[in-house]
C-alpha cells in the first residue's frame, strides 16, 4: 500500500454526493449557465445588523484577541442559559451544563469521541444529517438506522427497531425540527422517544439546529430538556447558525447532562481552543438582543415556502408545506430516482436541488429544496420547471 494512502476510515467514507453536485454546479457555471440554487442549507440573508455591530465593537478589545476559555466565556454561557430559560423554560447551570461550540457541528462530530466505544451501537434516523453516522463510525461505533417516513410525518418509527437492537444500542440521535424532511415533533412526540430511551437505557442526542425556524406552529418547537428526567440521559446541540443567519460565524452550544457535557469538553480541550472571543460577544448580542429579526426571517421563509409549494403543486408534484425549517422535501415523479431527477433539473433547467438519497437510503424518492432563494428566483424556477413536462 502506498505511504500516502489515507487511513481506512477515510477510505470507508461513503461517496460524498454533495461533492459530485458541486462539481456539476461548477461546470454549469463555467458554461455561463444561470443556476437557481436550492441546494445548500445556508441562509442567503445577512446576519442582522445589531449582531454585526457587536462583533465590530468587540474586535477592538485586545483581551478578546487571546486564547478564549475552552468552555466559552461565563458571560456567553450565561447568555445561553438565559435564552434557554426564556425560550424553553429550561434552567441550565452555566458552570456545568453548557459548553460553547465552534458551531454545533463541532460538538455533534466530536461527541462520539467522548461517549462512543468501539462496537457501541447508535440508533440514527434515515434520512438524516450525515454527520451522526459518519462520526460514529469514525470511532468504531456501529449504526442502526430507523426510518423517518412521510406517512408518519417524518417522526421516528420506533416500533420498527427490533427489540434486540434497541437493547444493544447505547444512544439515539434525534433532530426536530428535521433536516432534510421539515418534520416537527411536539412535546408528546419527544416524550414518546424519551420513554423508549428510558426503556432501553439509551442516551439521547438531540440536534436542535432549527428550533426557531418554525413557520406555522402555534407553539414553537420544544427542547428535549423540557421533559422531566431528560437531563439524566440527554445532550442537546443548539446552534446560532440558522436562527440568526450566522452559519459562517461558527458558534453554538452543547447543553444538558453535565457528565456528557464534561466529557465532550475534555475531548475538545485536546482538539481545539474554543470560539474566538469576539464571536462570543456577537453570540451574546444575538441571544440577548431583540428577537424580531428571527420572526422576520420566519416570515421570509413562509412566503418563499408558500410560493414554491403552490408552484410545485400546480406542476403536479406531491408536496406538502413543511411546518418548520427552510427545507421542502418533495417527492420525485414515479419511476425516477432522486439522483436522476436532481441531475435533470440541473442539466436541463439550471435548477439545483439536493437528492434525498444523499441523506440516507430512505431519502430516495425525494429531493430537498432549500428556501434560501429570493421569491423572484423561486417564481423563475417554477416557470422553468413547466418545461420539464
Ligand atoms: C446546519 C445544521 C447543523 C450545524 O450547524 P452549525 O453551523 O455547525 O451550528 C447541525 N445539524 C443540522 C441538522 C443542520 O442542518
Amino acid at each position: 500500500m502506498s505511504l500516502t494512502a489515507p487511513a481506512d476510515r477515510v477510505k470507508q467514507l461513503p461517496p460524498y454526493l454533495f461533492a459530485a453536485i458541486d462539481t456539476m454546479k461548477d461546470e454549469a457555471r463555467a458554461r455561463g449557465e444561470d443556476l437557481i440554487d436550492f441546494g445548500i442549507g445556508d441562509p442567503d440573508r445577512p446576519t442582522p445588523d445589531h449582531i454585526v455591530h457587536a462583533l465590530r465593537d468587540a474586535a477592538g478589545r485586545p483581551e478578546l484577541h487571546r486564547y478564549p476559555a475552552y468552555a466559552g466565556s461565563l458571560a456567553c454561557r450565561q447568555a445561553a442559559a438565559a435564552f434557554y430559560a426564556a425560550r424553553f423554560g429550561v434552567e441550565l447551570d452555566p458552570h456545568g451544563e453548557i459548553l460553547t461550540l465552534i458551531g454545533s457541528k463541532d460538538g455533534i462530530s466530536h461527541l462520539p469521541l467522548a461517549i462512543t466505544n468501539p462496537g457501541d451501537l447508535a440508533l440514527v434516523p434515515d434520512p438524516a444529517y450525515p454527520v451522526y453516522a459518519t462520526t460514529t463510525r469514525f470511532v468504531g461505533g456501529e449504526v442502526h438506522t430507523f426510518g423517518l417516513l412521510p406517512d408518519r410525518e417524518f417522526l421516528p418509527d420506533l416500533e420498527q427497531i427490533p427489540e434486540a437492537v434497541a437493547r444493544q444500542a447505547k444512544m439515539i440521535y434525534v433532530n426536530y425540527p428535521n433536516n432534510p424532511t421539515g418534520g416537527v415533533a411536539r412535546l408528546e412526540d419527544l416524550e414518546r422517544i424519551l420513554a423508549f430511551a428510558r426503556r432501553h437505557d439509551l442516551l439521547v442526542i438531540s440536534d436542535l439546529a432549527y428550533s426557531e425556524m418554525y413557520l406555522d406552529e402555534q407553539t414553537p418547537p420544544p427542547s428535549f430538556l423540557q421533559l422531566e428526567g431528560a437531563r439524566e440521559r440527554c445532550i442537546e446541540f443548539y446552534s446560532l447558525s440558522k436562527t440568526y443567519n450566522m452559519t459562517g460565524w461558527r458558534v453554538g452550544f452543547a447543553v444538558g447532562n453535565a457528565e456528557l457535557v464534561r466529557a465532550l469538553g475534555k475531548i475538545k480541550t485536546n482538539m481545539d481552543s474554543g470560539v474566538f472571543g469576539v464571536v462570543q460577544q456577537a453570540a451574546i448580542a444575538a441571544l440577548k438582543g431583540d428577537q424580531r429579526c428571527v420572526a422576520a426571517m420566519r416570515a421570509v421563509y413562509r412566503e418563499r415556502r408558500d410560493l414554491l409549494v403552490q408552484g410545485l403543486q400546480q406542476l403536479g408534484l406531491q408536496v406538502r408545506p413543511q411546518r418548520a425549517t427552510f427545507y421542502l422535501f418533495v417527492r420525485v415523479p414515479d419511476g425516477t430516482s432522486s439522483m436522476d431527477y436532481a441531475g435533470r433539473l440541473m442539466r436541463e433547467l439550471g435548477i439545483v436541488v439536493t437528492p434525498g438519497v444523499g441523506f440516507g437510503e430512505r431519502g430516495e424518492g425525494f429531493v430537498r429544496f432549500s428556501l434560501t432563494v429570493e421569491t423572484a428566483r423561486i417564481a423563475q424556477a417554477v416557470e422553468r420547471m413547466k418545461r420539464l413536462g
